[in-house]
């Protein structure tokens, strides 16, 4: 899974596979490696830590 973090919470995961196309329809302002395309500035995260424990300060 994938997260967007243009989408809102509770909205945001999506099968790999379908991100590509997600960002070309819904977010087409952002370029299809999960980027912006004005700042390069990475909006799309690896999930493969979703199930990881909240870190605790
Ligand atoms: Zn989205």
């Amino acid at each position: 899974m994938a997260i967007c973090n243009l989408c809102p919470p509770g909205r945001r995961e999506h099968p790999d596979a379908a991100m590509a196309d997600h960002l070309r329809t819904a977010h087409p302002e952002v370029g299809e490696d999960g980027t912006r395309k004005a700042d390069d500035s990475t909006i799309v995260t690896d999930a493969s830590l979703e199930s990881a424990p909240e870190p605790t300060t």
